[in-house]
């Protein structure tokens, strides 16, 4: 698969699959009907216990890869199996094409399976001569049309019914019809013979069990048992990654991966295989059996303490299913074999940096992928984490040089901002820029450009400061940047909320941004510097409470802070009591000021919402959001997908704007279609583009931050 060589050109890619309208309502039309089958697929279970379970159970094995290898040789080749490991993909690739010379091969059939995908395995059997045919469904079709999957469990899901009836055609030589099931019995009647006509079969597994040394398949057309039973010879290609200490840990895996994959309680077809079984082409009446495990970077990632949790992901795909990004470019844009949030990861170590530099930036950091994966990766994380290193190893670009420079320093990164109040007074009126300069003006047009407050909340603080006798509580507050320098207004209006009601409100001024912005960019060494200083600003020894308004840097301060420091001895003490302290607006109005109906005037009008990522994933926060509109005197009218991110994504909007309106058309549609008066949101970046969208459609819908809204009620 090519490989776009700079941003530039990935982002033109990234423009021809928003083109492709087929792509976009399929991914669209899948990702709705995902979250149904999957909340049905999990009713009643304890979802978390389960991925707690298996994520333990992975990294168990992850840690005695090579203990469990042993365990597993002996158990296999004392039943007639002959297990090898190759260290690399060529060497994989090497052992298999020579089981096929010194079995007299011609014809292979294939299951599904990744790590063949990984190694590019075809290529290599066939550049020797071997005819290698899948048949799987979905691969054997992307394999007509030469090319990768573009989902780890769904391959073809990008293509249409009648792309796949005009191949059906082509392949035959036959006039299809454009009915699928007619073309399913196409795809059995074509590949029915192969299997028969097959010397080798080779699939793939989704788990080896070292107690018993069996392998287990989990498959849904029945192709994975005709491939593995009826050739003379099966060779089974398996990751280290999928060792299991014992049956029970992989019965777990069993329970958890077509759930997650498909919103299916269990797959139609669950294969255990174990030893040379009768085979009647076989010399001697028994099949040939070979298992090749595959390393290619695995121990090393199991040696990893950050890293080898990604050895634990179990394939199902889930973290592509609920992907804002891959839901509108697909798998061909958003992986390069692997696919996903996952696929970001797995290609920097398995593919190589060049192929992943520009996936990794790709990434809006909506947490969705977190929340749903099945062995409980912290992917958003890890992504950083690439992009930070492959900065680390390329040298940084000057923009996000800059930026980090100017962030650690605090007084000259406020001064800018109030220098570029002053620049912008040309171009701003309404809290807007009305005339973007050039280089802006055209991409990023898709929403109006807020412009700085007249007067930061910095500034305003010494004249509202509430007086507070016998305070009952000491807060606080940590503005982030916006809402100190660009929405002042969101944080007077929090005061004012909290005016009077037994908290004695404190704003340290030498607090700065939250850093996440940096972290975002891959400056590490900037996000944690940053981090020490508002640490220092705002001591949790000081306070019962950190409060912010700003979803994105509550979540930052609550769970970033502790990973950026959690592993330096002088700092990871008062990370942890810092975020400890931190809390968000809604839960501090609902749950600490305890904010009843009778505190509010009737009438708030109607409103729906928008759940910013940090917020509903990055805190959990769900219900008090949509509560206190209730307690508000507020009508509340529920969205679709109220919880699928916006498109802000701070510098994410300014990279792939493209992609950042597109969430946003989908978002302000969702909002639009409720009939409610006021769009609310507890994030200002939230705010800023959801704001900006609105006004750049001339709709009458305004958009508020909860502050905004509880200020404007509370009597
Ligand atoms: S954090 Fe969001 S955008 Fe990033 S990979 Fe995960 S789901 Fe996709
Ligand atoms: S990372 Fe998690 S969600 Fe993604 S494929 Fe692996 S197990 Fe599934």
């Amino acid at each position: 698969m090519q490989t776009a060589k700079d941003l530039k050109e990935y982002r033109a890619e990234l423009r021809e699959a928003l083109d492709n309208e087929f792509l976009r309502q399929a991914m669209d039309k899948f990702a709705v009907a995902y979250r149904g089958s999957r909340a049905k697929a999990f009713a009643g279970m304890d979802l978390k216990g389960l991925i707690a379970d298996v994520a333990q159970a992975k990294d168990g094995a992850a840690q005695r890869m090579d203990e469990l290898l042993s365990e597993f040789t002996a158990k296999a080749e004392a039943a007639g199996v002959k297990v090898h490991v190759a260290r690399t993909a060529l060497e994989a690739n090497e052992i298999i094409a020579a089981i096929a010379k010194e079995n007299g091969v011609k014809k292979i059939v294939k299951s599904k399976s990744m790590t063949a995908e990984e190694i590019h395995l075809n290529d290599h059997l066939e550049g020797q001569g071997y005819e290698v045919t899948e048949t799987d469904l979905g691969e054997w079709i992307i394999q007509l049309r030469h090319e990768g999957p573009t989902h780890m469990v769904m391959p073809a899901i990008h293509l249409s019914r009648y792309q796949v009836a005009d191949l059906f055609s082509e392949v035959t030589q036959q006039k299809q019809e454009v009915d699928i099931e007619k073309l399913v019995k196409v795809a059995r009647r074509e590949l029915r013979p192969k299997y028969v006509e097959a010397d080798m079969g080779i699939s793939g597994a989704n788990v080896a069990v070292a107690e018993t040394g069996s392998l287990g398949m989990i498959t849904n057309e029945g192709n994975g048992r005709l491939v593995t039973t009826l050739p003379r010879v099966h060779v089974a290609l398996v990751g280290l990654d999928k060792l299991t200490a014992t049956l029970r840990d992989a019965l777990r895996i069993i329970r958890v991966l077509p759930r997650n994959a498909t919103g299916q309680a269990i797959s139609s077809y669950v294969t255990w295989i174990k030893g040379c079984v009768e085979c009647a082409p076989a010399p001697g009446g028994k099949k040939v059996h070979h298992i090749v495990f595959l390393d290619n970077g695995r121990r090393a990632l199991a040696r990893d303490p950050l890293f080898s949790q990604v050895l634990r992901c179990v394939r199902c795909g889930a973290c592509a299913n609920v992907c804002p990004v891959y839901r509108l470019v697909g798998g061909h844009k958003y992986g390069h074999i692997y696919i996903g949030a996952i696929g970001l990861i797995l290609t920097y170590f398995f593919h190589g940096r060049d192929k992943a530099k520009n996936l990794v930036q790709n990434c809006i950091n909506c947490g969705s992928c977190k929340d749903v994966c099945a062995a409980g990766i912290d992917l958003p994380l890890l992504i950083k984490e690439i992009h930070a290193r492959i900065q680390d190893e390329e040298g940084h670009p000057v923009p996000s040089t800059l930026l980090a420079k100017v962030l650690k320093n605090r007084k000259l990164f406020h001064t800018l901002l109030r220098s570029a109040k002053l620049a912008q007074k040309p171009l701003a009126s309404g809290g807007f820029i009305r005339h973007l300069p050039m280089i802006f003006s055209k991409e990023q047009n898709f929403r109006a450009l807020p412009a700085i407050a007249p007067k930061a909340f910095r500034d305003l603080w010494p004249r509202i400061r509430p007086e507070v006798k016998g305070a009952r509580l000491k807060v606080a507050l940590f503005s982030g940047c916006v809402q100190d320098f660009v929405y002042p207004e969101q944080s007077v209006a929090a005061v004012n909320v909290v005016a009077g009601r037994g908290a004695a409100l404190d704003f340290p001024m030498e607090q700065s941004c939250c850093g996440l912005p940096v972290m975002m960019m891959g400056e590490m060494a900037a996000a944690r510097d940053v981090a020490q200083q508002n640490i220092s600003a705002l001591d949790p020894a000081k306070y019962d409470y950190i409060l912010t308004l700003c979803a994105s840097c509550a979540s930052h301060l609550k769970h970033g802070y502790q990973k950026l420091l959690g592993n330096d001895p002088s700092w990871a003490v008062r990370a942890k009591q810092f975020a400890d302290k931190v809390i968000d607006f809604s839960s501090f109005a609902r749950d600490v000021l305890k904010l009843a109906p009778e505190d509010f005037r009737p009438g708030g009008g109607t409103a729906t919402y928008h759940a910013p990522c940090h917020l509903c994933r990055g805190l959990g926060v769900i219900e008090a959001p949509r509560d206190l509109l209730r307690i508000a005197g507020v009508e509340y009218k529920p969205a679709e997908e109220e919880d699928v991110c916006c498109g802000f994504g701070g510098t994410f909007s300014i990279k792939f704007p493209e992609l950042s309106a597109e969430l946003l058309a989908k978002k302000l549609a969702n909002a639009e279609a409720t009939g409610a008066g006021t769009l609310v949101t507890d994030c200002p970046g939230c705010v800023m583009q959801l704001r900006g969208g609105l006004e750049r459609k001339g709709s009458p819908m305004r958009v508020r931050h909860m502050a905004e809204i509880l200020a404007q009620q509370i009597k």
